[in-house]
């Protein structure tokens, strides 16, 4: 029987007690992690007999939808945590150093940050600056990591970069270190409008380690397989989560102030509660897909245009939507100390069209997007 729900409502219930102190002071939300470690729902993805257990991806998009509303910020590093050990998973390779490193990740609930910013290339992932050296069984590194969320936090990373520093800016390898391996020195604080408590600094990092802890598969695959598809679906399930929170917010009030009077909604909010619907069914058949999905379909145009759609649609529709909760709350919203408030939720949502910017995105899929077939038939 798996109770990953009780055990992730449990931790939700303490990060939403903590949320606004963690927006407030911009700082780790400690409190939440402690709780989700504790119930050890770090290395749930993991398959069992490596000491997880064998969470679905779906599994872990409901946690993060119901983190998201309790408090952004940990549904963030939450979901960005399990989409480095997504990538470890599918692409570790057999070597006995990711054995082990997922034994410690389940035994000592270790959480891994992300670095694939780097100072020059801003969102563009598939482009990097900096490159790892390798020679006789040993690797160094050194970047500028633009943005870092939890850097200082973690107990590991999984840095993209150059495969040589001969090589062009697309040739990249993901490496994966464990906090032994490598120094970070802050190069900027994290003050940003929302999204606060994932202290998303910028940090030079410098690293040596084995060889072998650069991933066999060619960033590219990892990239396409699984970084992005896991990405698209975890940041969605957050970022709906948040919106949810939001319009529940606003149905209270509607409720509380007899604003929609016959049905206990403003006709606002239920035309919002629609969309967040449409778009909870459009994630759920992204994680169905994905599921499903071979590795042949996983690198076709058609699934990554789909998976690169759905994050567009879902971060300006989960904007619209809490940003609708304001509008419907009226003061009681805007105001940051009434049991209404959605001003931190408008201001952690407004992160999701620029977290991998949808303007880039959009410009990037419209080649692959015109290869979707718009008159194939609904139900396939
Ligand atoms: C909360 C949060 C947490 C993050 N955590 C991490 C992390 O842990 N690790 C990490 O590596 N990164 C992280 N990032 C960074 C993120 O992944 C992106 O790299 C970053 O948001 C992009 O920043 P940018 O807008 O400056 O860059 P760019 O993508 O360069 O965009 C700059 C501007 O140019 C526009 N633009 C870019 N390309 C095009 C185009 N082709 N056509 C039209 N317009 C275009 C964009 O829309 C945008 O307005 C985080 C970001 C946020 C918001």
């Amino acid at each position: 029987m798996r109770d990953f729900a009780d055990r992730a409502a449990a931790a939700a219930k303490i990060a939403a007690a903590n949320a606004d102190e963690v927006d407030k002071a911009a700082r780790f939300p400690r409190e939440a992690f402690a709780a989700i470690r504790s119930r050890r729902l770090l290395a749930i993805m993991l398959p069992s007999a490596e000491g997880g257990e064998s969470a679905t991806v779906g599994e872990i998009a409901e946690i993060c939808y119901l983190l998201g509303g309790a408090c952004a910020s940990s549904a963030m590093i939450f979901a960005m945590h399990q989409i480095q050990v997504a990538c470890l998973l599918r692409h570790g390779g057999d070597d006995t150093w990711y054995g082990e490193l997922k034994q410690r990740i389940a035994r000592e609930q270790l959480l891994f940050a992300g670095s694939t910013t780097d100072a020059a290339g801003g969102g563009d992932i598939r482009s990097s600056t900096s490159a790892v050296a390798a020679s006789a069984g040993q690797l160094e590194l050194s970047k500028e990591a633009a943005v870092m969320s939890y850097g200082a936090e973690a107990d590991g990373i999984l840095v993209v970069t150059r495969r040589s520093a001969e090589g062009p800016p697309s040739d990249q390898v993901a490496v994966m270190l464990v906090k032994s391996d490598y120094s970070l020195e802050k190069t900027a604080e994290w003050d940003a409008l929302g999204m606060r408590g994932t202290c998303s600094a910028s940090y030079q990092l410098r690293a040596r380690g084995g060889s072998c802890q650069i991933l066999p598969a060619p960033f590219a695959a990892v990239h396409q397989m699984t970084m992005l598809p896991i990405a698209h679906i975890l940041w969605s399930s957050v970022w709906l989560g948040i919106a949810a929170d939001a319009l529940e917010r606003a149905r209270r009030h509607a409720r509380a102030s007899g604003a929609g009077k016959g049905t206990g909604t403003g006709s606002r909010t239920t035309r919002d509660i629609g969309s967040i619907m449409i778009l909870r069914a459009a994630v759920a058949r992204a994680i169905e897909r994905y599921e499903r999905a071979s590795p042949q379909e996983l690198l076709s145009f058609g699934f990554q245009a789909e998976m690169n759609l759905l994050k567009v649609s879902v971060s300006d529709g989960a904007v619209q939507a809490t940003h609708a909760a304001l509008r419907s709350c009226g003061l009681a919203g805007y105001r940051n100390d009434t049991e209404f408030s959605v001003g931190r939720h408008l201001r952690d949502v407004c992160s999701a069209p620029l977290m991998i910017g949808n303007d880039r995105i959009l410009a990037g899929a419209s080649a692959s997007a015109a290869l979707l077939d718009l008159n194939a038939r609904l139900f396939k």
